[in-house]
């Protein structure tokens, strides 16, 4: 049974450890000895939480047999993108200045989980304070793609989606201010979704661009997606920013008919730059879905070529407030000697931060400035509201819109850190949806160049329900979500 374990969906995993088929103790060992023998080849987890592990997952199994918790949930291992705060255990945010921070609190999310009985296996790798396409940011090593260990995974949840594909959580938590949760799966062949902004509570997750983050589940299925959204969404006092929308039944309705379902296709994003075998698996997964039943209709989102553009001043303004609260004396790496304060705050953010970081502070800096607000700033919320628009526009017409994740499939380790432009680029259809503030989703379909490739889903505001509906039906028939790497069979 043990082999089979990490291939089950949660609804069965679940089912397994209620009926007393294994216990959750088994299914976390099972867990825990795959991490030990297969991520010293990927580097997806900074740290792995064994012992509390073994505590969570006694506790579980107690608590599923006396009747305590009837939590989908429950007894089920995840792992959780290391800037998620964690109660007495590290979390770094894969940077030098958070090295030896011990969070003194839970984020929400991981409050969500524990409540709903899940057992923490570890804390995943990423780019440093989730900036990054590549997972080539950390300040702990990159991570390796499981389909080929010579190309990266995406990033910034590189970690997350590395150790969902290879089979080394049963879920994880990722987040996504640009692309974060989205790229990576593409890259993996993993299924992932960013809800709506403000959909899920952020109080806990380290701060990159605070008007972008949303925390999103990456999982094996859209299936698996519901069950994992479900336990998370919801309104939340410590952030002002969550909404206080209802929360469907999200697995109530995986199970409806697309006959009627309106895609839109918006021209541009198939324009030019787009790689050719990635469109061509474009286009099969879109002939399915017409097989579903699906009308297809194409729009115009007229503003998306300025979006990479105005994230890069929005995120980095946003990212140089938000990150200057590491300066040495409240908490984390702190330089040694500083002969004055300036020099406490220069040094250790000169030595704690990576070098994309200390980039994007310094652009951010500069556009906020007296003098450049308004050449940058401004003009980029402008072009925000314009995209938001034509978003808005779009959903008069269509039901849902659908897009490449990237133009590309995963690149080699080392292809692209000297060009930032091209890697800021990787982003181009998913930073539309981030600024606009809608729920996009990622689902892999046929293989591109021998590796995986995510077909993008977009759906109006808190229409989560629609995508994942979306998203089951085309996996309901179609098999590449339950493909896995050879090495991590
Ligand atoms: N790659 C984008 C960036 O570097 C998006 C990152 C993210 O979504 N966290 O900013």
């Amino acid at each position: 049974m043990s082999d089979t374990i990490s291939s089950l969906s949660l609804k069965d995993l679940q089912k397994g450890i209620v009926d007393g088929d294994f216990s959750c103790m088994e299914v976390t060992e099972h867990y825990l000895e795959r991490i030990a023998k297969h991520d010293s080849a990927l580097n997806s987890y900074l740290t792995v939480t064994k012992d509390e592990a073994i505590v969570q997952a006694t506790q579980a199994d107690n608590a599923i047999r006396s009747g305590e918790i009837k939590s989908p949930l429950a007894g089920i291992p995840y792992a959780l993108k290391d800037l998620f705060c964690t109660k007495g255990i590290r979390t770094t945010a894969a940077s030098k200045i958070l090295d030896n921070f011990i969070s003194p609190y839970d984020a929400t999310v991981q409050v969500k989980l524990q409540n709903a009985g899940g057992v923490l296996l570890g804390k995943n790798n990423m780019d440093e304070f989730a900036m990054g396409s590549s997972n080539e940011n950390s300040a702990y090593g990159n991570v390796q793609n499981p389909w080929d260990l010579s190309r990266v995974p995406g990033g910034s949840s590189g970690g997350g989606a590395a150790c969902v594909a290879a089979r080394l959580a049963s879920f994880a938590l990722g987040s996504d201010t640009g692309g974060s949760i989205r790229q990576p799966a593409s890259f993996t062949g993993i299924t992932g979704i960013k809800p709506t902004y403000g959909r899920i509570s952020r109080f806990g997750m380290i701060a990159f661009a605070s008007s972008l983050d949303q925390c999103g589940p990456m999982t094996r299925s859209a299936e698996d997606a519901a069950l994992v959204l479900q336990t998370l969404a919801g309104v939340d006092a410590n952030d002002s920013t969550s909404a206080d929308e209802p929360i469907p039944d999200y697995s109530a309705t995986l199970d409806n008919s697309l006959e009627g379902l309106t895609i839109g296709l918006p021209k541009s994003f198939f324009a030019d730059g787009l790689n050719q075998a990635v469109a061509e698996s474009i286009d099969k997964a879109i002939d399915q879905y017409k097989k579903l039943g699906a009308n297809i209709k194409e729009i115009e989102l007229p503003h998306s070529d300025l979006a990479v553009a105005s994230y890069y001043v929005i995120a980095s303004a946003e990212c140089s407030t938000n990150l200057s609260r590491f300066d040495g004396v409240r908490y984390g790496y702190r330089c040694e000697n500083p002969k004055d304060l300036l020099d406490l705050y220069e040094r250790t953010r000169w030595e704690g931060f990576g070098e994309e970081v200390k980039r994007r502070i310094i652009v951010g800096t500069y556009a906020l400035s007296a003098g450049y607000y308004d050449a940058y700033y401004r003009k980029a919320q402008k072009i925000r509201r314009l995209i938001k628009q034509d978003f808005q526009d779009a959903f008069k017409e269509v039901d849902v819109i659908m897009a490449p994740v990237a133009p590309n499939t995963a690149f080699k380790l080392g292809e692209m850190v000297d060009d930032q432009v091209s890697m800021y680029l990787a982003d181009l259809y998913t930073i539309p949806v981030s600024l606009a503030g809608l729920p996009g989703m990622s689902i892999p379909i046929e293989q591109a160049n021998g590796m995986p490739v995510g077909l993008q889903i977009i759906g109006n505001y808190f229409d989560e329900a629609r995508l994942l509906n979306v998203a089951h039906q085309y996996q309901l028939n179609t098999d590449h979500h339950l493909q896995t790497p050879e090495q991590f069979k």
